[in-house]
């Protein structure tokens, strides 16, 4: 339509997935309905994007013959006011443009449009006069009221399409419409029913009530691994299901996800719908709509499930509510338990935040009444939790050249005799994490990146873990040319699992990781064949760490309990408890004597005594004193500000010239010091740390700061964290 014939009755804002940090206006076409919330097709440049009307009521001087029209209105239900202030709200927070927030919500083009029906056949009452083999085959199968697709029809009979045509033609067949997508079955609260102890029968009703009572409130469902705390919180579901509302689950981890769907299947008769990254394009689509058009009740999710156009949501549930798997570094930073809270918040219904061993800061929310507390303080059933003890690295150390130490050594021949499985956990992959040259001392180090090239020697490749970047193994020192003399320095699981072997020749051993070849698909089987009982020794990552009940697994060995404290992060220690919480509590989930052993080089330190002796309330006390003594979260505000370039001087020169942009008072600005990962993809980074008191608005001052500051140029990228995980 040209534009100057258009005749416009009136202008709206249209939110566009682009880095603007406004609504555009946009006409709209006479005869056109739009209302706010309406997905719209607009053209922008020289393409056409999908967009929400927005309700900004800022009045945008356009130039009249400038102004473009709404192309057309997808035929879907409006994103809520809810959703739509969620999303302002999320890119006010995290210093991300509207439009960006928005294209997380909008992904999913084909969704918008409801699917066409599809032409299909059902059975009438006719019977057909001649009857052949081919002919009954398709009658046998094509019983009831189902409707069939021509094609579907004929291959599931294994005759030809003329076959059936035949049958239509004799009007043994009318042809129908048939609905464009599978309707999934909707979970029954009452199809199971709890089936509960009496401690988690309390803590049931105490998470039902708020849901019951509808508004704000966040609530930490904390209990030991294994205390039934999913259990409980289906409850919780339930009720929500009652009352006629959608639900949303959020699970740190993909691989995760398959237990959880059979457990819900069992209690409500029906699967939730999965989101997260390898659901397939088909699938994403029909998710989206439904959860759009409220078909689907209750979707289990990562953490960009968040952004799903609920129109009725009335709880959130975020599963192990701790995990680092929540935040999103990327583009938009966010911290989906955060959001989730948020999400809550506007939407005015309740949220339940489910962990073992819970963030400080949620703790301490829940301490200060900010947040309900419900607890869990018992295993289900008989089971007793892991007897847990420190190997001393120093006192009893490994062979030469090996890293299990004889009392871990032991335990495992000890698990082996009685038929029963153990864990070994080592948080990094590959067979190890350096390889230098004996004679010239080269180290193998990324050409992109600042770190060392981790050898896989399953694959034969020295690796990249930052970037991906891969090599074969040489076999002559790149630097000196000796041939041979090439060592590899400290373990990873692979170097483990050759330990392994030679140590147990008869036991089945198994390597679980992110790189196996296979994927999900692979791990699932894997984790089955675990839980069946037909592997003895189980070497893995964090994969293996989270979740998973193997009922026969009664030992748990951590190779190196000390990895995650050499960064001097503050969150070191809190990291530390909450994983070897984590990987201990794989053992003893039925009953069964259990031990965690946790090899170590400072028993000492407060992380490792608190999961030895397991008392957690002490170790919080101490993180919750540490945290106020440095004003830090939930103390203080804290905000990291990456620049990046393709030069290092390119980057260090505009990050210096951040910190001379920013505003007197009292938040400090330190840095810009070569951040923690100095080169990754051949882009050099310089990070800038901003800190300041709890009351401070913190997004005022980097808003101002960036603002003032000269718009970056050339290579150079700024990316700011609000609450950085890391600092
Ligand atoms: P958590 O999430 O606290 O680690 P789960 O909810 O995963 O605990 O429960 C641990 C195990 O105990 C699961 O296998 C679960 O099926 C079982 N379980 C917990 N509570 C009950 C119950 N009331 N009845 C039967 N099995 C239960
Ligand atoms: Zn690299």
């Amino acid at each position: 339509m040209p534009q100057d014939s258009l005749f416009v009755s009136r202008t709206v804002p249209v939110l566009v997935p682009t880095p603007s940090e406004r609504p555009y206006t946009y006409a709209v076409p006479e005869g056109m309905e739009v209302e706010p919330g309406a997905i719209v097709a607009v053209p922008l440049g020289p393409r056409t994007v999908a967009g929400v009307v927005w309700d900004d009521d800022r009045k945008d001087e356009v130039d009249p013959k400038k102004l473009r029209a709404i192309e057309r209105v997808f035929d879907c239900p409006p994103l809520s006011a809810d959703m739509r202030r969620f999303v302002d709200w999320v890119a006010r927070y995290t210093l991300s443009a509207p439009g960006m927030v928005a294209r997380m919500v909008l992904r999913v083009p084909a969704a918008f449009d409801p699917e066409p029906a599809v032409p299909g056949l059902r059975r009438t009452e006719v019977l057909p006069e001649r009857m052949t083999p081919a002919r009954a085959r398709v009658l046998e199968l094509a019983t009831g009221c189902l409707g069939w697709t021509r094609s579907g029809l004929a291959h599931a009979a294994g005759v030809s399409l003329s076959v059936v045509d035949g049958l239509t033609k004799a009007g043994v067949f009318e042809e129908i419409e048939l609905p464009p997508m599978p309707v999934v079955a909707a979970p029954d609260p009452d199809y199971a029913g709890a089936r509960l102890s009496e401690d988690q029968r309390a803590a049931a009703d105490s998470l039902r009530v708020p849901v019951e009572e509808g508004g704000f409130s966040a609530t930490l469902l904390e209990g030991v691994t294994g205390s039934g705390k999913t259990e409980v919180y289906f409850e919780a579901i339930a009720a929500a299901l009652e009352a006629g509302k959608q639900v949303l689950v959020l699970l740190p981890e993909i691989a995760l996800t398959h237990s959880f769907l059979e457990r819900f299947h069992d209690r409500f008769g029906a699967p939730p719908a999965e989101w997260h990254s390898e659901i397939a394009p088909k699938a994403r689509e029909r998710v989206w709509r439904q959860v759009a058009d409220g078909r689907v009740r209750v979707v289990a999710g990562a953490r960009s499930a968040l952004f799903l156009p609920f129109s009725e949501l009335g709880l959130i549930v975020v599963d192990e509510e701790h995990d680092p798997a929540y935040k999103q570094e990327d583009r938009v930073f966010y911290h989906a338990r955060d959001m989730a809270v948020v999400r809550a918040h506007i939407g005015g219904f309740p949220m339940i935040l489910s962990s073992a061993t819970p963030s400080v800061e949620t703790r301490y929310n829940a301490e200060n009444g900010r947040y309900r507390h419900v607890r869990l303080s018992r295993r289900f059933a008989e089971a007793a939790m892991p007897e847990i003890a420190a190997i001393d690295m120093r006192r009893t150390p490994p062979a030469r050249g090996r890293f299990l130490a004889p009392p871990l050594l032991k335990a495992i021949g000890e698990t082996l005799e009685r038929g029963e499985q153990s864990l070994l956990f080592l948080n990094r992959r590959g067979y190890a994490p350096l390889t230098l040259c004996r004679v010239c001392g080269h180290r193998f180090q990324c050409s992109d990146c600042s770190s060392w090239l981790v050898e896989h020697r399953f694959r034969g490749v020295l690796m990249c873990h930052h970037c991906g970047h891969h090599e074969p193994v040489p076999e002559a020192c790149p630097e000196c040319g000796t041939l041979d003399h090439l060592v590899a320095c400290g373990p990873g699981i692979e170097r483990i699992a050759e330990e392994v072997v030679q140590a147990f020749p008869d036991a089945r051993t198994i390597v679980l990781s992110s790189d196996m070849l296979g994927g999900v698909k692979r791990l699932r089987l894997e984790l089955e064949a675990i839980e069946k009982g037909d592997v003895d020794i189980v070497i893995g990552t964090q994969l293996v760490a989270k979740g998973h009940n193997f009922p026969n697994m009664t030992l748990v060995g951590v190779v190196d309990a000390d990895l995650g404290l050499a960064n001097g992060d503050p969150r070191a220690a809190e990291r530390t408890f909450q994983l070897l919480s984590q990987v201990t509590g794989r053992a003893g989930r039925t009953g069964k004597k259990s031990l965690g052993l946790i090899q170590t080089f400072q028993p000492e330190h407060p992380a490792m005594r608190a999961i030895v002796s397991g008392d957690g309330e002490a170790f919080y006390g101490n993180q919750i004193a540490e945290r106020e003594r440095g004003h830090l979260p939930p103390f203080g505000r804290l905000a990291s500000i990456i620049v990046s370039a393709n030069s290092r001087a390119e980057a260090e020169t505009h990050g210096r010239a951040l910190r001379a942009a920013a505003p007197v008072g009292e938040i400090m600005v330190l840095g810009p010091a070569e951040a923690p990962l100095a080169l990754i993809r051949g882009r050099h980074r310089f990070r800038l740390l901003v800190h300041g008191p709890e009351r401070a608005n913190i997004q005022a001052f980097l808003r101002a700061m960036i603002g003032n500051a000269p718009r970056p140029r050339g290579s150079v990228r700024v990316s700011v964290d609000v609450d950085p995980q890391s600092f």
